[in-house]
């Protein structure tokens, strides 16, 4: 997978947001360590949390399960905008079948798990949806055949305080693997400072 930031809301809009509520604007340090304080102090500790939503994170996440994708639909403080098989499964099409041990070739089109008679299994079902489009069934009738290994794509925006409880859920050792390597993924890309608002979601990631 790969998982790109695309922007993000600085830190000084969410300081300004919280120093409305005390018209403290003179006291800010224009987003720096006295500000970070502050987030840290009102939007954490005293469990002001709404004041986190100020902070805006948008991802481009590429080459994830659309088992992955069921999950991450779930976080319903989120907007998400998906690659439609609807539209895009021509690519699939426009291929050959996949010899059962071609992994890397499928690999373009599917997760694989490293698991090689689950990973077979899955290219013989991305081999039979393939068959299906090129009798020339329509993408909306052929993708109920789709495997949930098949790779996906979204934009994904999401705010800080979402984005805190996406990481203390899906970086447990109880989620799925996959989702994991998302929410590790997701932390690493943050800009380094606002990684210390996420910091103790991760706590659990290395279990
Ligand atoms: C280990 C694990 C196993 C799971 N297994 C399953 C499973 O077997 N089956 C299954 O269906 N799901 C499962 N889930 C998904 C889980 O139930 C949640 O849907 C998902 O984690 C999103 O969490 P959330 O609701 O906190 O996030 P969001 O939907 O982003 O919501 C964020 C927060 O907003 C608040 N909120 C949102 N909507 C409401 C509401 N309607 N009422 C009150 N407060 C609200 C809550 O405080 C919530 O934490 C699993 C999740 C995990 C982490």
């Amino acid at each position: 997978m790969k998982v790109t930031l695309m922007h993000h809301t600085p830190l000084d809009v969410c300081a300004h947001a919280i120093r409305t509520c005390w018209q403290s604007f003179d006291k800010s340090d224009g987003g720096g360590e006295k500000d970070r304080a502050l987030i840290d102090r009102v939007g954490n500790k005293y469990k002001h949390s709404s004041t986190l939503e100020h902070l805006v994170y948008t991802f481009y996440i590429q080459g994830i399960s659309r088992a992955l994708l069921q999950e991450l639909a779930r976080h319903r403080m989120a907007s998400l905008s998906v690659k439609s098989t609807r539209y895009t499964l021509k690519e699939l099409k426009n291929t050959d079948p996949f010899d059962l041990d071609d992994f890397k070739g499928a690999s373009k089109f599917i997760v694989l798990t490293g698991n090689e008679d689950v990973d077979r299994a899955s290219i013989a079902a991305l081999n039979n949806l393939q068959a299906l489009l090129k009798k020339g069934i329509s993408n909306d009738i052929a993708k109920y055949a789709l495997v949930e290994c098949y790779k996906t794509e979204l934009t994904w925006t999401i705010n800080a305080r979402s984005l805190q409880n996406f990481l203390t859920l899906r970086s447990s050792k109880s989620a799925l693997w996959e989702i994991r390597e998302l929410a590790k993924a997701v932390y690493e890309v943050l800009p380094d400072e606002h990684k210390y608002l996420f910091k103790d979601c991760m706590a659990n990631l290395s279990e």
